[in-house]
């Protein structure tokens, strides 16, 4: 071993070195439709008026540190109700790490059903949580008895419940998810990063429960780029959690940015839209696949499995016709044989079935 290895061995924690870092795979040519991303891009005039907005922003001072104006907007579009406070992250992601720096300490839980949105377990490994995963049952519907037993057994600082879910896509059924609220003795962080794209949301429940907050981000309506995520909440809670964000977390290009698209919101409900009712082709179409079981959706996405021992190479089989999704065969257990394609435009989606129906013959 080098003495610079030594050293690393030395004084890098041991559940660091440990992990794997977060893997983003190359998608150079290739028909990106891995990540849930909005495929559509902003008309030219728009793109010119923004460009005209960014003209008159100071790069040398330092963002607004509270971000009131973007808050304001924001609280409008996504249905914050007015006695909530909102506070902003560098992405959702960047919220999930304050929730666990103001949270965390020796035998704290955090706890997930599972498969889920892998961030809340890497996020509370960074931060010296521990992370308890509760399975889902076989068809990703909450396994409510062994939840509530487990909440019982961990009481766990901290519960999250994607909704829709990631990767599974399906939306968990209300009447569990209240009674996980109801029976859990920490926080609930419902995380609503497909809302655009579903049918429910927790946004009014707010006021009900005195252990709830609602987390939502940009980033899958169609300004990933941008890092901007929200959490909304009882500024009990989230008074909190603000003392631990980085005083300009949301630079100054975002903050402008984001208010800009807000307000020309329009544009992005026509988008979803058509992502929407192109989810119903793709799910239609892929339910008519020999071989293939596909799972409801609610997000700009669908899971999908295939015959035991073909999504390895399935996955290669797009690949190489021209098409990245997401393989999430190797993470096991109820994710064995299954993938996951992000919605794109029509013909990257018919590019996808093509492929896909080639590569199941
Ligand atoms: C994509 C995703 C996020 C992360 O969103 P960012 O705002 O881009 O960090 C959060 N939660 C779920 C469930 C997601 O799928």
């Amino acid at each position: 071993m080098s003495q610079r290895a030594a050293r690393v061995a030395q004084w890098i924690r041991e559940d660091i070195r440990d992990l794997d870092a977060y893997h983003v795979p190359p998608a150079d040519g290739l028909i990106k439709l891995d990540a849930m991303e909005n495929p559509y891009v902003w008309p030219e005039s728009l793109t010119d008026a923004w460009l005209e907005t960014l003209r008159g922003v100071g790069l040398n001072r330092y963002p607004d540190p509270g971000a009131a104006d973007l808050k304001a907007r924001l609280g409008e579009v996504m249905g914050v109700p007015a006695t909530m406070d909102i506070i902003l992250g560098n992405g959702s992601d960047e919220l999930i790490q304050m929730i666990a720096l103001a949270m965390a300490g020796p035998d704290r839980v955090v706890l997930a059903p599972e498969p889920t949105f892998v961030m809340y377990r890497m996020i509370a490994t960074f931060t010296g949580l521990r992370y308890v995963g509760v399975p889902l049952k076989d068809d990703f519907s909450l396994d409510l008895p062994t939840m509530l037993a487990a909440i019982e057994e961990h009481r766990p600082a901290v519960i999250y419940l994607a909704y829709p879910n990631n990767p599974t896509g399906n939306v968990f059924d209300r009447a569990a998810m209240q009674a996980i609220i109801e029976a859990s003795p920490g926080l609930v962080v419902v995380d609503e990063a497909y809302s655009a794209f579903a049918s429910d949301t927790f946004m009014p429940d707010l006021d009900r429960y005195d252990n709830l907050v609602v987390m939502r981000t940009l980033s899958k309506l169609g300004l990933a780029g941008l890092r901007l995520g929200l959490l909304a909440g009882d500024n009990t809670w989230l008074g909190e959690f603000d003392k631990v964000r980085l005083p300009y977390n949301i630079n100054v290009l975002t903050q402008v940015s984001a208010e800009f698209a807000l307000r020309h919101q329009s544009v992005f409900d026509a988008q979803t839209t058509q992502i929407r009712a192109d989810r119903e082709q793709v799910l239609a179409r892929l339910g008519l696949l020999q071989g293939v079981r596909v799972f409801p959706s609610q997000a700009n996405f669908v899971l999908f499995r295939v015959a035991p021992g073909q999504a390895d190479r399935i996955f290669a089989a797009l690949k190489s016709a021209g098409v990245l999704i997401k393989n999430l065969d190797r993470q096991g257990g109820l994710l064995a044989d299954c993938l996951r394609v992000t919605v794109g435009k029509p013909e990257e989606n018919e590019a996808f079935l093509a492929a896909l129906q080639k590569a199941l013959v």
